[in-house]
């Protein structure tokens, strides 16, 4: 339930709405807007007396949220949300913003090396698993905190920003710990202990739809880590799975715009694993943008035929620099940015 207030409306008449509120039992979360307050009641268990909130001074209307997903949904908020990094990335806003790199931290030469190579052709955040959520339990399962280690030596040698996966709520502390974005990953989609934590670390996570998720199940686990106080929250369409084995999944492209209508958050594409294949991979990150997507993940190995996971959708350095320029053309033709600028790095060794 939302409590709009009007224009007009004092501090002290948001404190009385947000005061009824708590003592009605639930909590209440003041959101200032560009033209007005909404103090938004938390926890509606359908018992909420809205009359009460409606007789007070300063209230404009009550809205019930018509959605399960109630945070998260566009009722709740009309305003793009946007979540900043501490490198100047800002994700949900005009820019387009490319977040690349190995499906797995393999070591330090690869890692800092792809780093420098991926920032110079324009991407401003680096992904690279050190916890790896495989299929087969004898596959690489990733370096762990030495991968950590090795990420956080990448952003140190090139200003990236760096989005990793949680697989497990233990060892999601530690993740955040080095991590700029908390990736969770399409098999953890409904982990809900992993998302409470998650909504608890205070850091941007990046939630991936899971493989056989609809659209309302995507928000409604995103709901999960808002309703922990967590609003910097991007999501990810990843391809689901379908009949079809040409590719490795079916990379939904009508989820962009569906979200985009029914939520406020941004929504990115990973065509890597929407795909499979590496040939794929340009055609249909060109289409991601096309579709509004505000940004991509796109796997980049410096030598796929020897990456230790998904060598075969990963593209070489030189492919991603061709989607790169596809892109920015895409990108610009929609009136947005490409390309956003990074400072330098502090410190490159
Ligand atoms: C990944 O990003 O490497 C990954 C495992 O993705 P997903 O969870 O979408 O399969
Ligand atoms: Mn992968």
């Amino acid at each position: 339930m939302l409590v709009v207030m009007k224009q007009s409306a004092s501090e002290e008449e948001i404190g009385r709405v947000v005061e009824t509120i708590q003592d009605m039992g639930y909590d209440a979360r003041p959101m200032p807007g560009k033209q007005r307050t909404a103090v938004g009641l938390i926890g509606n268990d359908g018992r909420v007396d809205s009359a009460r909130l409606q007789g007070l001074s300063g209230v404009l209307e009550v809205i019930e949220v018509s959605q399960p997903y109630k945070q998260v949904s566009r009722e709740w908020r009309e305003e793009d949300t946007l979540v900043t990094l501490h490198n100047g990335t800002v994700i949900g806003g005009s820019d387009v913003v490319v977040m690349a790199g190995p499906c797995a931290v393999e070591n330090e030469e690869q890692i800092v090396g792809i780093a420098r190579v991926l920032r110079g052709m324009g991407a401003t955040i680096l992904r690279g698993g050190a916890f790896k959520p495989r299929t087969s339990p004898y596959s690489f399962q990733g370096l762990g905190e030495e991968g950590l280690i090795l990420l956080a030596r990448a952003r140190e040698a090139t200003g990236m920003a760096v989005v990793t996966e949680a697989v497990d709520p233990d060892g999601l502390d530690l993740v955040a710990e080095y991590a700029d974005i908390i990736q969770i990953g399409a098999r953890n989609m409904q982990n809900y202990p992993l998302l409470r934590r998650a909504g608890q670390s205070g850091k941007p996570v990046l939630l991936k739809r899971g493989m056989s998720a609809t659209i309302k199940e995507l928000l409604l686990a995103a709901e999960y880590l808002l309703a922990e106080g967590n609003g910097q929250v991007i999501l990810c369409e990843r391809g689901v799975r379908s009949f079809d084995s040409h590719t490795r999944n079916l990379l939904d492209l009508t989820a962009i715009p569906v979200v985009k209508a029914l939520s406020h958050l941004p929504i990115i594409a990973d065509p890597s694993h929407g795909t499979g294949i590496r040939a794929k991979v340009t055609p249909m990150a060109r289409a991601a943008v096309a579709a509004g997507a505000d940004g991509l993940m796109i796997e980049v190995h410096p030598d796929p035929d020897r990456a230790l996971s998904d060598g075969a959708q990963s593209l070489f350095p030189d492919q991603f620099e061709g989607l790169m320029e596809q892109i920015r053309v895409i990108a610009q033709a929609l009136g947005r940015e490409f390309v956003p600028t990074l400072p330098e790095p502090a410190q490159v060794p």
